[in-house]
């Protein structure tokens, strides 16, 4: 069976473009594929969460992605530092990784802009525990967004150079994965692109939180005056809108919102509390079950431990076969 990794960053409370843009794959993926999927915790250090927040982060991400469906009897969810293989295969692969390629990563100059102050040695070698993470399960695809096609071109070149330098066939040459649904990008509440933690509380929709938040801040959103002539264009904003709407809500809900558009008789206020209900009738079962998983510690430990072993057992193959080809041969 093919093999998918992807990895999770644990940035706490995920989102409606999380979950379509992401969560609604694995869903899919867990079913076709080998599929492994890690919460990010050690990438995250080069950020240095506190323990507290780092843990919390981790703790609310495993809870969201097993409420949203991920099935601990059908995927890896592992959490990356339960897997000592992944730094270990990581100071091997480091030998063989150069100064030049990882200073011309984009995203290497990118945080260098960004963060000044914190330039350190795990932000430059970030690319190559990303190739470990993939590598060490041997993956054949990995779902990949435009800003991460050159850390996969990184992570074969990786592979490659390990398969040569040692003439083994080790490391397949992982592909980038397209989802067969098409692929959503979920706009923001406040005009600005898309959905994203970044933009500020009030641009995302977030799964945890209560239903006055999410009704608040959809009625919120930013709008425009209102369509001057029939059949006028829509400004971003209210195209958001109706992206959103056709997320949650009815061909009949989003044909009568068209409509009324379309001939200028559109009240944004009945739109937004039209979407705020829809919405809130898709999420309200999804938080339910967060916050049932939340609490349920014994549930959360026994996951995380069925995706650590499933992670450890392919991991724990391919460190043994690389350190026999690198050499470490046992004298005991
Ligand atoms: P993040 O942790 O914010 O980088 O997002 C994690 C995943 O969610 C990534 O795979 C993104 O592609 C996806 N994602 C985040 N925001 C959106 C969005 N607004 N629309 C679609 N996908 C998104």
């Amino acid at each position: 069976m093919q093999v998918v990794v992807s990895g999770i960053r644990p940035t706490g409370k995920l989102h409606l473009g999380n979950y379509f843009g992401a969560v609604r794959n694995f869903l899919e993926m867990q079913e076709k594929y080998r599929s492994y999927f890690f919460i990010a915790d050690i990438h995250s250090l080069t950020t240095h969460p506190t323990p507290q927040d780092l843990h919390g982060n981790v703790k609310q991400v495993l809870a969201e992605y097993l409420a949203m469906g991920l099935d601990p009897a059908k995927c890896a969810l592992f959490i990356q530092s339960d897997v000592p293989e992944i730094p270990e295969l990581y100071t091997y692969m480091n030998m063989n990784a150069y100064l030049g390629e990882l200073e011309r990563s984009a995203s290497f100059k990118d945080k260098v802009r960004a963060h000044k102050d914190n330039v350190n040695a795990g932000l430059l070698t970030y690319p190559v525990l990303m190739a470990v993470d993939i590598l060490i399960h041997k993956a054949d695809f990995v779902p990949v967004g435009k800003d991460q096609e050159q850390h996969l071109e990184m992570t074969r070149q990786f592979g490659n150079r390990f398969n040569r330098m040692y003439n083994a066939q080790v490391f397949p040459e992982p592909q980038a994965y397209s989802s067969t649904g098409e692929l959503v990008k979920v706009p923001g509440l406040t005009g600005q692109g898309k959905m994203s933690k970044s933009g500020g509380e009030a641009d995302a929709i977030f799964f945890d939180d209560d239903d006055t938040v999410t009704r608040k801040k959809i009625m919120r959103a930013v709008t425009d005056s209102g369509p001057t002539e029939p059949n006028a264009p829509k400004s971003e904003e209210v195209q958001n809108l109706f992206e959103l709407l056709k997320l949650v809500s009815t061909t009949d809900t989003i044909e009568h919102f068209e409509n009324s558009y379309a001939d200028c008789s559109i009240r944004y206020g009945d739109l937004k509390k039209q979407l705020a209900e829809d919405m809130l009738k898709f999420i309200a079962p999804i938080r339910e079950r967060i916050r049932e998983v939340k609490n349920d510690s014994a549930y959360l430990s026994k996951s995380a431990q069925i995706g650590a072993e499933k992670a450890r057992e392919s991991a724990s193959a391919t460190l043994k076969e690389v350190r026999e080809i690198i050499g470490f041969r046992k004298f005991y």
